[in-house]
């Protein structure tokens, strides 16, 4: 472990603020010399750095010469009208609570290493030679797999750019984190899905692993068949944003548009763990859910669409039984308190079995025993309409009753 983030330089406003953040914890403030008022911009900058982690797990050191840098960023808490600045420290295991955001990001590297982030990368000309960032542009055209890097190709130095350095420029939009990973031996595939008829939409599927990984190699396929399904079925919403990037690590994690999964032996533990990734893109991403205190918002949809994915893949026979050793066994079979805690908990206040049976596997059955006793029909319409009140925003339980009680109280 690191000692993490170091803030070298802060204002706001051009007006400079003395710290370094070491106090700080995961959070911190300042009090503004100028208070910002309702409707007023400023402008933040700030200036860091941060020392990756050598043990890998959400962010860190996969190898020697790969890279998943994540959450490497000092950003701005979110302000809700539900509990004003977000102020919680994050101690781990808990997830995160962002805001929406566009991002430009540049990652410089020294030649041979390939960079892959959240969204679109925008110079594949510059930073590629001209045969790859050809194989690159075809793979968001061509039917099948391209294999825009090989091992050899990598270890030939056929791939990037062979100046000195070279800065990989990505862009993205109205998404609420942003992370990149880099390797100079990884060898990189891509194809492309269309994921609305209607429209025509399609979206890249990228996979960069060690060369020779089994499940690694169908990453590309697999994820093109998820990314169709979920915009197709459930939660039948159009894939909303342009590439998903599916990374070789040991995260089992995932990031907006990027997945970090660790290589299963078993192909359809593998291929699940990446759709149980995938379909976290609508929740928590599309949705700016707070993770951090409502874990069962996002875990619980990812784990019920996991289970629907897996029955088309897999059969329900094997679905089921995986469902229920995997995802139930331990919550049914045990009756004592600590299984059984009120789902709305806050996930901050949880530990042990509370937190998993609450983020993932209750909340999961609740929502599939909702859509058999609704009907497929009436079910997607209430989730569709959720989705659209809260895409962009913050949903939080409970708000209506408290908005409802703050009414009552005011006549
Ligand atoms: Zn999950």
């Amino acid at each position: 472990m690191t000692d993490g983030l170091k803030i070298k330089a802060l204002s706001v406003d051009h007006f400079r603020y003395k710290t370094d953040g070491s106090d700080w914890g995961t959070v911190g403030s300042i009090e503004l010399a100028r208070p910002i008022l309702p409707g007023q911009k400023a402008q933040v900058k700030i200036e860091w750095s941060y020392p990756l982690s050598r043990r890998s797990d959400r962010e860190g050191q996969i190898d020697p010469q790969t890279f998943f840098c994540a959450y490497a960023y000092p950003r701005i808490s979110v302000y809700d009208d539900y509990n004003g600045w977000d102020r919680l420290q994050h101690v781990g295991r808990q997830e995160f609570y962002n805001d929406f955001n566009d991002y430009n990001l540049k990652v410089q590297t020294p030649k041979n290493y390939v960079v892959w982030a959240t969204g679109t990368l925008q110079n594949a000309e510059e930073v590629l030679l001209p045969e790859a960032a050809k194989r690159f542009k075809s793979s968001f055209t061509d039917p099948d797999v391209v294999h825009v890097a090989t091992a050899d190709q990598m270890k030939e130095g056929n791939i990037t750019a062979q100046q000195d350095w070279n800065t990989w420029h990505f862009t993205a939009q109205n998404i609420t984190d942003i992370c990149f990973a880099l390797s100079n031996h990884y060898v990189w595939d891509a194809g492309n899905v269309v994921v609305d008829a209607v429209t025509g939409k399609r979206v890249s599927m990228q996979a960069a692993y060690k060369d020779g990984t089994a499940d690694f190699k169908q990453y590309v396929d697999w994820g093109k068949y998820c990314l169709q399904w979920f915009s197709s079925k459930w939660p039948g919403v159009p894939y909303p944003y342009p590439t998903m990037t599916a990374i070789q690590g040991f995260a089992d994690m995932e990031y907006p548009m990027m997945v970090n999964d660790a290589t299963l032996e078993d192909l359809k533990d593998s291929r699940l763990t990446l759709d149980h990734e995938v379909v976290h893109t609508y929740f928590p991403f599309y949705m700016g859910t707070n993770e951090t205190r409502y874990a069962f918002m996002d875990e619980g949809w990812a784990t019920a669409f996991e289970y629907l994915i897996g029955t088309e893949e897999n059969g329900k026979a094997y679905a089921d039984s995986v469902f229920k050793a995997f995802r139930v066994a331990h919550y049914i079979s045990d009756p004592s308190a600590e299984q059984d805690q009120p789902v709305i908990s806050m996930s901050s206040q949880l530990s042990g079995v509370g937190y998993g049976n609450n983020a993932y596997v209750k909340p999961a059955l609740a929502y599939l025993a909702l859509k058999d006793l609704l009907g497929d029909t009436l079910f997607k319409k209430a989730l569709h309409q959720y989705m659209a009140n809260w895409n962009g925003r913050h949903p939080i339980p409970g708000i209506s009753s408290i908005h409802l009680i703050r009414l009552r109280s005011k006549t």
